[in-house]
């Protein structure tokens, strides 16, 4: 295994913890450049199959997954790795169920609901596509709806990055800023 960051090949394990009865992750640092990065260990034997809306199975497929999820975070402010994490954790949670088999659907659920608290923008390209939305409307809704829970969480709305520019989605401009979070506008007057 090389550091992803120079290719060095000696790394040691820093961190090791259980995420579940089949799985384990290490954070392991790089002896050369000291960069940390983490791996996943996991029992081979644990068959996860995915059934598809046209009715065939097949294997579940993480990195698959992690590609579609990172395509939709092209060039979004999300660490290096988030796509892979995201799907590691979408694994994570089905195997802790226990199941063995699991609809397509319910993995694109889960992969809208990681977007969804991970970068909006990321998310609304995704369900966009997941969802096929065939309409403008259809995409307000669903974007109505995130500055409407924005406005809920984050009175603020300025930090951490959350302020929507207008910009183009699937060739649609969804963006606008979001409203003052509740009450008047602003229109501070003061004294001099
Ligand atoms: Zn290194």
């Amino acid at each position: 295994m090389r550091c992803p960051s120079c290719g060095e090949r000696d790394t040691r394990v820093v961190d090791s913890r259980d995420l579940d009865d089949t799985a384990i992750r290490r954070r392991r640092e790089c002896s050369t450049c000291g960069s940390r990065f983490t791996t996943y260990e996991r029992i081979e034997s644990a068959r996860l199959t995915v059934l598809k809306s046209d009715g065939r199975r097949e294997e579940f497929d993480r990195d698959k997954l992690a590609n579609g999820l990172a395509k939709a975070l092209t060039r979004r402010p999300v660490p290096s790795g988030a796509a892979m994490e995201a799907a590691d954790a979408i694994e994570a949670q089905l195997r802790a169920q226990g199941v063995t088999e699991v609809p397509s659907s319910a993995i694109g659920e889960l992969a809208m609901d990681r977007l969804r608290t991970l970068d909006q923008i990321a998310y609304v390209r995704f369900a966009s596509v997941y969802q096929s939305f065939d309409d403008l409307e259809q995409l307000k809704r669903e974007v109505d709806t995130l500055f409407a829970e924005r406005a809920d969480t984050i009175p603020g709305q300025t930090t951490m990055g959350l302020v929507v520019p207008p910009k183009r989605v699937g060739g649609v401009v969804v963006g606008t800023l979001p409203e003052p979070a509740r009450g008047a506008p602003r229109r501070t007057s003061r004294r001099p």
